[in-house]
């Protein structure tokens, strides 16, 4: 505990909300079940949080005059994703609280931050190097080959990232990516994947939700499993590195760790400070989902229970389920819906598109094969590949 006093922020008071996706969207409804009222920042005009939330201010995220409306609108101001201009969260917070700081986001924004961050701290990290110029290239380290270069900065599902297999490799695929700073990281040989959700108070509470297998298909979330299948010995492990993250952090909120198992070996791959897409399985699993921790965190209230009450297997629907033979379809719910202990979630995305996330759903039950039977089964209704 950081032995920090609490500030408490009461219902209704107003929330700010910086994004307006998916995350965004599942705050406002923990905010509204909690009596707060909340407004959403996003430039997008037809946003999923934005069309829920209390007021949508339509506007850039560094647009002053939205910022100063927001800040003396809001009690307190959160976000639903890493790429907003750290300098926004200082204007803000200049006048209002804002959580996760803006000193924990830019770390978390930035993968060379933020492994810096993680070796500073004697965190398991793999192998990297900064790359700035061709020059940085030539000189890398041979044995960071066969590597994968990423851009610094505004990377999401596997983009902005090359496999380089070898020096000539990482000095085209840098040019390709733009010529901006980079890291290289050694290509580690994955056991698999493996992520912790956690919730921290303003006291330094934490509740870490049970850590979930990952898979993922052409660089996206596909699959969580929980409990994840793997050693429930490095579960636990992956649990008490992501808290001690979030204390060297200072972290206020929900924040996500990604964990690569390599030979064996757990290792921190990268961190969000929102709401991760590998805990929308607590929206059915938990007694308090990874949002509800949101709201609580930044609002000072008690952090709630973050233990599975159920076996969980979620899987992403993308936008391509909405399309066959290039003519654009519905997906077969009502044959989907009858799976027992499946929870259907859509972010009411108007338009369907390949790649894009336009929603998710959850099998929960009592025995973990059996919900992963049904999942399997799930995703053949949807003429979606194997898992
Ligand atoms: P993103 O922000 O797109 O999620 P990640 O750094 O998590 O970026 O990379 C996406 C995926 O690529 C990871 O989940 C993992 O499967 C693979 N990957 C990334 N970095 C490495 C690495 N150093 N070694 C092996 N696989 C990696
Ligand atoms: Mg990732």
């Amino acid at each position: 505990m950081s032995g920090m006093p609490t500030m408490v922020i009461p219902a209704p008071a107003i929330l700010g909300m910086l994004g307006g996706g998916q995350l965004g969207r599942y705050f406002v409804m923990a905010a509204h079940e909690l009596g707060y009222q909340v407004w959403v920042l996003d430039p997008d005009a037809d946003s999923p949080a934005g069309r829920i939330a209390d007021r949508h201010l339509c506007a850039d995220y560094s647009d002053e005059a939205a910022l100063a409306e927001l800040a003396r609108g809001c009690a307190a101001v959160t976000t639903e994703f890493e790429n907003v201009p750290a300098e926004t969260l200082a204007i803000l917070a200049e006048s209002v609280p804002v959580r996760p700081s803006a000193a924990a986001v830019s770390v978390c924004q930035d993968r060379i931050a933020e492994k810096t961050f993680l070796k500073v701290h004697g965190l398991p990290h793999g192998p990297f190097v900064e790359i700035a110029s061709l020059e940085d290239l030539r000189n890398a380290p041979s044995h960071l080959f066969p590597g994968i270069l990423k851009a610094a900065r505004l990377g999401y599902d596997g983009k902005g990232q090359a496999v380089v297999d070898d020096r000539a490799a990482a000095e085209s695929a840098w040019v390709s990516l733009g010529s901006v700073r980079c890291i290289l990281e050694a290509k580690l040989p994955l056991d698999y994947e493996i992520s912790v959700v956690l919730a921290r108070g303003q006291d330094g509470a934490v509740r870490a939700f049970p850590s979930a297998e990952n898979r993922h298909r052409n660089g996206i979330l596909d699959v969580s499993i929980v409990p994840a299948w793997g050693s429930v010995c490095l579960a636990d492990t992956a649990c008490e590195v992501a808290e001690k993250l979030a204390g060297c952090l200072n972290y206020v909120g929900t924040l996500g760790v990604e964990f690569f198992v390599s030979r064996g070996q757990l290792v921190v791959n990268e961190m969000a400070p929102r709401p991760h897409n590998s805990g929308h399985y607590t929206l059915d699993a938990c007694g308090t989902n990874q949002f509800q921790q949101q709201v609580r965190a930044l609002c000072g209230l008690p952090l709630g229970d973050a233990h599975a009450h159920s076996s969980a297997v979620m899987i992403n629907l993308l936008g391509d389920l909405w399309f066959e033979n290039n003519q654009e379809r519905e997906p077969d719910w009502n044959t989907l819906l009858a799976i027992p202990g499946l929870c259907l979630h859509l972010y009411g995305k108007q338009s369907p598109r390949i790649g894009r996330k336009m929603g998710h759903f959850t099998i929960i039950g009592a025995d973990s094969k059996q919900v992963y039977e049904h999942a399997l089964k799930a995703r053949t209704i949807l003429g979606m590949p194997d898992a």
